[in-house]
């Protein structure tokens, strides 16, 4: 994590931990957390491994 990005957390109103939670969401579609899609919400999957559940939409259990 940059400098720059911790400051700007560090201004918002979320904690560190918020973050983790939100982004440790598991997606309904494919089953994977939050921080594997990509910022349009299509998942890349795991490691190496693609995402064989062709998830283009993250959607929240
Ligand atoms: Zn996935
Ligand atoms: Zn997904």
């Amino acid at each position: 994590m940059t400098e720059e990005t911790e400051s700007k957390i560090q201004e918002s109103a979320l904690t560190i931990s918020e973050l983790i939670s939100h982004f440790r969401e598991k997606c309904k579609t494919c089953g994977h957390h939050r921080i594997m899609h990509n910022h349009l919400g299509v998942c890349e999957g795991v490691m190496n491994k693609p995402c064989t559940s062709g998830c283009d939409v993250f959607d929240p259990e």
